[in-house]
């Protein structure tokens, strides 16, 4: 790696990273590591994301801000836009490479409104409850603040479908439900927690002993999405109704909360921004690239890399590893133009 940098600096070539969630940062910061300047683009602008970006010489950090469009020539211009209370700027920064980062957001639940959400308050979305667990006040229902004692999970909405949804399995839901199921019960026991699923799809290092976890805790797993989420008239409770494939018996759940594992997809306001860099989707709608690393992070466009979740649904350590491999990806290809 000191080779490496040595290579590479003392440089005034220039990456933009879009996108400081962790493969973004770890992008930026491998990148600062080897010698290479950079511009990291956030659109958020919350405080614990301005915690965990990088900070000193040779990079530049702008959080509210959002890269929207690009031209590309001898180097690429991209066009960012920064929101700073009522003012909103636009600049273009001129770079040599660019990082994408930019993760995926979840699928359009009022895609599939027999889940209720949007209309009925007490049903969530996975992102939701993770920010209601993260606080320290207790879980009430969101309606009216009475207390909770069913939670239900649905798994797979809007992911692994033909219509109104992905194609492909958005892989962390399963891990996520798990996890929020276990932490609840831990919170208190006697809430009922059910997880309605089509497959558990747990394969990663420690998921295992997570799952038997859940299971010892009296989470309950029932095989078979449901047809319906409806409200009990006159009172704040849902019902979940189904059937359960393997014991082909249907089932209602009078609920509480009502969790949807959502799919995930990539962010419809980026597609112009994707499309202005040359870089193409597959089949699926997810960024084209090879399945394998190193080339994992090369897109179809000269000199624009990808990066974490970005590329496809994947947890956080595999999404760091990623930031890593396209930094040093990006900074070979600026060393070859040399
Ligand atoms: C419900 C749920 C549960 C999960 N549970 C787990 C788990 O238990 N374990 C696990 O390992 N992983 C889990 N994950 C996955 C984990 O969140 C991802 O692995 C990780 O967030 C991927 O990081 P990333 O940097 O690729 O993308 P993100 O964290 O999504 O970061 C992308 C960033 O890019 C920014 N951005 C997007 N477009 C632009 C633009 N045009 N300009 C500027 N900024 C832009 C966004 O604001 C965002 O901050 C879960 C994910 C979800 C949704």
């Amino acid at each position: 790696m000191e080779d490496e940098r040595k290579a590479c600096a003392p440089s005034d070539r220039k990456v933009m990273v879009i996108g400081a969630g962790v493969a973004g940062v770890a992008a930026a910061n491998a990148l600062i590591d080897l010698g290479v300047r950079v511009v990291l683009v956030e659109r958020s602008d919350s405080s614990t994301l301005l915690r965990s970006t990088p900070k000193g010489e040779g990079i530049m950090v702008l959080t509210g801000s959002r890269a929207i469009g690009a031209e590309m020539g001898d180097a690429f211009h991209i066009e960012v836009e920064s929101v700073r209370g009522r003012c909103r700027q636009r600049a273009v920064h001129q770079v040599d490479a660019v990082i994408l980062a930019t993760g995926l957001v979840p699928t359009d639940a009022s895609l599939i409104p027999e889940f209720g959400m949007g209309r009925h308050r007490n049903v969530v979305s996975q992102q939701q409850l993770g920010a209601m667990l993260a606080s320290t006040r207790e879980i009430t229902r969101p309606s009216d603040g009475g207390p909770l004692s069913t939670v239900v999970f649905i798994q797979c909405v809007g992911s692994r479908v033909e219509k109104r949804g992905v194609p492909y399995c958005s892989a962390v839901c399963c891990a996520g439900a798990i996890e929020q199921a276990i932490k609840l019960k831990q919170r208190d026991p006697k809430i009922g927690v059910y997880i309605l699923y089509i497959d558990i799809r747990m394969a990663a290092k420690g998921q295992e002993a997570m799952y038997k976890m859940a299971r010892q805790l009296d989470v309950k797993f029932i095989r078979g999405q449901p047809a319906l989420v409806a409200i009990k008239p006159k009172t704040e409770q849902l019902l979940v109704c189904g059937e359960n494939t393997l014991l082909r018996e249907l089932y209602e759940i009078p609920a509480d909360l009502v969790v949807l594992g959502l799919g995930l997809r990539e962010d419809p306001e980026n597609l112009e921004l994707f499309h202005r860099l040359g870089v193409e989707l597959d089949r699926e709608g997810l960024i084209e690239a090879s399945d394998m690393p190193p080339t994992s992070v090369m897109t179809s466009a000269k000199g624009v890399f990808v990066a974490g979740s970005a590329s496809a649904p994947m947890g956080v350590a595999e999404a760091e590893a990623m930031g890593i491999q396209a930094a040093h990806s990006a900074s070979a290809y600026l060393r070859s133009r040399t």
